[in-house]
């Protein structure tokens, strides 16, 4: 596709930040029902069934803009509805195109795991109707997928690597396509899938539909917009902070031998209805779970070591709240999409802090509530201090009866006389960061 000149035109609608601010003065917007963005029947039927009552912003802004036909670049994270913002108007438009035994659209994404879960969003918003969905994803025998792709799919869900895979046989052919969508384009760059895109894009007729979700925009994300969409609509749904204002933060400064016995004791005092506890390491993960589910029930892990078949498990039985504590690894914990999740923990901080984003991102889904805790060592008062500048928000210290007293009685790094002015009576735990107010106004 011709590389042209974008011509940016900015969409002013319903999104998240126009719906959070607590500014009075921001006019509030208007409430929009699925049942006035001109759906048809069965998809109101299937939105019915799957009890989605009303659009989210993300979803009023993108599906009338998609149902035309033009192209579109969204700025959304997960948890805001996208999926279904995409997957509405390209089951939609299914309607009017012929059945060819090729797909008409097809949706890539980073991670194996997010590969499933659009493909089971997808099949949920086409009750009633008879679309064939399949999702391509390395780690599983390549087999059955070509037997599900020869049997005939409307709509493939794929990763980049896996999808080139089933070009390069000749068990994926894309000259029928209408619609592309590139989900959580900013991902998929930078895990490093530029050229692969490229490849896929390069094959896909010239005359389609593209749309674009990612949560960040940057010159990476521009680059690719620039060279393969036509004049996009750009929405901007990004919340007014990074991490969505539905999660309360907090923190606990500990030390790392204690870190067990605080998540025990969090747990506990917690009660959490679902929460992922992340980790950094595969290592780390498999320990934590192991001695965590013999001092609770239903506890599980899932991390980049195991077979597919045994995440796809895992995922399945967290997503059915039979695992009510997930232990995960970033490279999985990032994709999760599962609604009831109260709880995010980081047992240790994340190695960026974006990932720190993407990690308290899996709670407070489409606007329920929900609650981060971070376990902090003496030495990471640093790293603490990064992700606060980055989301532009204090995390709130919280401490656990019989904890904080180990962390007093250790001498602490800083001087401690910009502690003692601000809170007298509680010297500051080791390696405490200079206090709240070198951090205020960020
Ligand atoms: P997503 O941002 O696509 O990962 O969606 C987040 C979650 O919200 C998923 O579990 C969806 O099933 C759910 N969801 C999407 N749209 C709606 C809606 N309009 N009403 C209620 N739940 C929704």
């Amino acid at each position: 596709m011709a590389c042209r000149p974008l011509d940016w035109k900015f969409i002013p609608l319903v999104t998240e930040k126009a719906r959070s601010a607590d500014d009075n003065s921001t006019p509030s917007p208007p409430e929009v029902g699925f049942d006035s963005l001109g759906l048809s029947e069965v998809m109101m039927g299937a939105l019915a069934a799957a009890e989605y009552h009303e659009p989210s912003p993300v979803q009023a802004g993108i599906i009338p803009h998609a149902l035309t036909g033009g192209d579109l670049l969204g700025q959304a994270r997960t948890g805001t509805g996208k999926t279904a913002a995409f997957a509405i108007p390209i089951l939609e438009r299914l309607e009017l195109v012929d059945r060819s035994p090729q797909p008409n659209a097809i949706v890539l994404v980073p991670t194996r795991e997010l590969a499933v879960q659009v493909r089971d969003e997808i099949a949920k918003l086409a009750h009633g109707r008879k679309t064939r969905c399949v999702a391509l994803y390395g780690g599983k025998p390549i087999r059955s997928q070509i037997t599900q792709l020869e049997k005939g799919a409307d709509i493939v869900v794929g990763t980049p690597g896996r999808v080139l895979d089933h070009l390069a046989r000749g068990t994926l052919k894309l000259d029928s396509l209408q619609c592309v969508v590139l989900d959580e384009a900013d991902r998929m760059l930078d895990i490093g899938f530029r050229p692969d895109i490229e490849k896929i894009l390069r094959r896909c007729p010239k005359k389609r539909q593209t749309l674009l979700l990612s949560a960040t925009v940057d010159k990476g994300v521009e680059r690719l917009a620039k060279s393969y969409m036509v004049d996009p609509q750009i929405m901007d749904f990004s919340p007014s902070s990074k991490a969505a204002d539905t999660i309360e933060q907090h923190y606990f400064t500990v030390e790392e031998m204690r870190k067990f016995d605080l998540l025990v004791r969090l747990i506990d005092r917690e009660k959490p209805e679902q929460a992922i506890v992340f980790c950094r390491t595969k290592r780390g993960t498999d320990r934590v779970q192991r001695k965590l589910s013999k001092k609770v029930k239903g506890v599980d892990c899932i991390h980049g070591d195991m077979q597919q078949p045994a995440r796809d498990r895992v995922m399945r039985l967290f997503r059915d709240g039979k695992v009510r504590i997930l232990v995960a690894t970033d490279v999985v914990g990032r994709g999760i999409d599962v609604t009831n999740i109260s709880h995010i923990i980081n047992y240790d901080l994340p190695q960026s802090s974006d990932d720190y984003v993407h990690r308290v991102g899996r709670t407070g889904r489409m606007g329920r509530e929900g609650v981060a805790y971070s376990f902090v060592t003496p030495e990471q008062g640093i790293e603490l201090t990064r992700i606060e500048m980055l989301i532009n928000t204090l995390l709130n210290r919280d401490e656990i009866e019989g904890f904080q007293t180990v962390a007093q009685a250790a001498p602490p790094q800083d001087s401690g006389e910009e502690d003692k002015k601000d809170e007298p009576k509680k010297p500051a735990p080791p390696g405490q960061r200079p206090r709240r107010r070198h951090r205020r106004g960020l």
